[in-house]
C-alpha cells in the first residue's frame, strides 16, 4: 500500500480518503491474485494511541466489508515508534487485531528495522528468540505472514525509522543469521527494503543474505 494514506488520521477527510485507498488496493491485489497486502498503522498526529487504534480498527473493518469475498489479507506492519506512530508495540497490534477478529482477512508483517527501533532486541540468537517468543505470546505466530528484512541505522529503542544494508547496521550479521536459523520462521516469505546507494544495491544485499543463509 502507498505510504501517504494514514489509517489512524484524526482528520476525517484524510482518514476516509485513506480507507478508500485501502479498498482500491485490496481490489487491485484481488485482480492480480495477490493474497497479502501490507498496510501501515499510520500516525495519530497527536490525538492519542487509543484514538489511532479506533480509527484503524474501523478503517480495516470497513475495507473488509466493502471487499467482501476478496481473498486478500491486510497485513498490518509494526511501526518504528516514531513520535505519534501507532502499532510499534506487540500489545498494540494485538489490541487492533482482536477488535477486527478476522483471521482470513487480517495478519501481521514484521519489519526487523522497525521492531529494533521500537525496542525489540534482535542482535543475537538469544535476543532474537526472546523477541519472537514475545511476538508469539502476545500476537501469535499464526498471525505472521511476512517479514521485512532490514538492518537499522538507529540504535535499539531510539524510534528511528532508517533502514540500513543487511549486516552494516545496528542489528548486524549476527542478528540476521539468528533470524534465518529460526525454524519457526523458515517458511515465511522475506522482503528486502534496504537502501540503494554507492555502497550496495538490491543485488548485493540479496547476495549478502544468501551468503548468511549458506553459512547456517
Ligand atoms: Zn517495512
Amino acid at each position: 500500500m502507498p505510504y501517504m494514506p494514514n489509517l489512524s488520521s484524526p482528520d476525517e477527510k484524510f482518514y476516509s480518503d485513506s480507507v478508500m485507498v485501502l479498498v482500491r488496493e485490496i481490489e487491485r491485489a484481488s485482480k492480480l491474485g495477490v493474497t497479502n497486502l501490507v498496510a501501515h498503522f499510520g500516525s495519530h498526529m497527536g490525538s492519542s494511541i487509543e484514538e489511532g487504534h479506533s480509527k484503524i480498527i474501523s478503517g480495516c473493518r470497513r475495507a473488509i466489508s466493502l471487499t467482501e469475498g476478496a481473498k486478500v489479507r491486510i497485513l498490518l506492519e509494526n511501526s518504528a515508534g516514531v513520535k505519534n506512530s501507532v502499532g510499534s508495540k506487540f500489545e498494540y497490534i494485538r489490541t487492533v487485531l482482536d477488535q477486527i477478529n478476522d483471521r482470513n482477512r487480517m495478519g501481521v508483517c514484521l519489519d526487523t528495522c522497525h521492531a529494533f527501533a521500537s525496542g525489540y532486541d534482535l542482535r543475537n540468537e538469544e535476543a532474537f528468540k526472546k523477541t519472537i517468543r514475545e511476538f508469539d505470546e502476545i500476537i501469535g505466530l499464526d498471525k505472521l505472514f511476512l517479514i521485512h528484512v532490514n538492518d537499522s541505522m538507529g540504535e535499539l529503542g531510539r524510534g528511528i525509522d532508517r533502514h540500513e544494508h543487511i549486516g552494516l547496521g545496528k542489528i548486524g550479521d549476527k542478528g540476521f543469521r539468528s533470524l534465518f536459523a529460526l525454524q519457526v520462521l523458515r517458511d515465511l516469505p522475506l522482503v528486502l527494503e534496504t537502501p540503494i546507494d554507492n555502497r550496495r544495491g538490491d543485488k548485493e544485499n540479496l547476495a549478502h543474505v544468501k551468503k548468511l543463509l549458506a553459512a547456517i
